[in-house]
């Protein structure tokens, strides 16, 4: 049976060494990590996550400030804020809580905040640094994945490892840090052929496809560690991308939805934050 890798935990862990180096920061050069979250209309998903990042912030000691605005917010008005905030010594993070409205053009707002202040690491400066090994913000998720992955101890250099689910956000980047520590990667998508084949030779297996319980037992390799980002509603409760009673009869090491990567994710946006401080507070 496979060892849980705890997110609740794991998380707990960082948001505890933040607050030490917060009140380090306050201490030394008297500066307070602010977080400023955007939030255009009133999607209830959106609403959700910008309330956990807030509660997030207030805990360790960060800055918290969501500015809300309506549906109807033309992408002029949003560039003039961010605009401002850019400029906002006491802004250490800024981000736009996607999906914004259809009138509003995501990558041109992507690409007008400041790249030292784009704790979401989505800015193409931030992710071609990913791609080139340089220093920049590595967006959330992959990142919490990472640390996630270390915490089992068993080295990722030389591993098999392979990457279900190709976004911006989640799949390419986690491929890319794989990478960096000298797995060899496969990054699979909805046109690849030999899925569960290709799967079940996986010493990593990374599932982020938004399809809940997708991969059964089948898609495992006994002795794998099995890192289920997927986050679908279904009857009113979280379900990931992997069925986890199964996966967890092969796999060495699971994460389990809810209380796995989810959770690193918003610890990690809490650590950008802090960093961003650190680096150009
Ligand atoms: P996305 O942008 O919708 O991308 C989904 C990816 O899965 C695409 O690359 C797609 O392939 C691939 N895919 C879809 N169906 C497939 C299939 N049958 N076989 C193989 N590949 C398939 O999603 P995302 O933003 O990366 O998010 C993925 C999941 O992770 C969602 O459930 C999301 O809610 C969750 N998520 C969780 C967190 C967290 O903090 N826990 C953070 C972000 C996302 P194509 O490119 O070919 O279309």
């Amino acid at each position: 049976m496979a060892e849980i890798i705890d997110g609740k935990a794991l998380a707990q862990k960082v948001k505890a060494e933040l607050v030490k180096r917060i009140e380090k920061l306050k201490a030394d050069k008297g500066i307070v990590p602010g977080l400023t979250v955007i939030l255009v209309g009133n999607d209830p998903a959106s609403e959700t996550y910008v309330n956990a990042k807030h509660k997030d912030c207030v805990e360790v000691g960060i800055k918290s400030d969501v500015i809300r605005l309506p549906e109807t917010t033309t992408q002029e008005e949003l560039l003039a804020l961010i605009d401002k905030l850019n400029k906002d010594k006491t802004v250490s993070g800024l981000l736009v809580q996607l999906p914004v409205p259809p009138q509003i053009d995501e990558k041109a707002i992507i690409r007008a905040i400041d790249p030292k202040k784009d704790v979401d690491g989505f800015h193409v400066t931030n992710a071609g640094a990913l791609f080139v090994k340089d220093d920049g913000f590595i967006a959330c998720t992959p990142k919490g994945i990472i640390e996630m992955i270390k915490t089992t101890g068993v080295p990722i250099s030389g591993q098999n490892a392979v990457v279900v689910g190709r976004s911006n956000i989640v799949g390419k980047p986690v491929a890319m840090l794989l990478l960096n520590e000298n797995a060899t990667v496969t990054i699979c998508h909805s046109r690849t052929r030999n899925l569960q084949e290709i799967c079940a030779n996986a010493d990593i297996l990374v599932a982020a496809i938004g399809i809940p319980e997708y991969f059964t037992g089948d898609y495992i390799k006994e002795g794998a560690i099995v890192i289920d980002v997927g986050t679908s509603k279904v009857a009113g409760k979280l379900k990931g991308d992997v069925v986890f009673e199964q996966a967890a009869k092969k796999a060495a090491y699971i994460t389990p939805v809810p209380g796995g990567v989810g959770l690193m994710t918003r610890a990690m946006l809490l650590e950008n934050t802090v960093l961003a401080a650190e680096m150009y507070g």
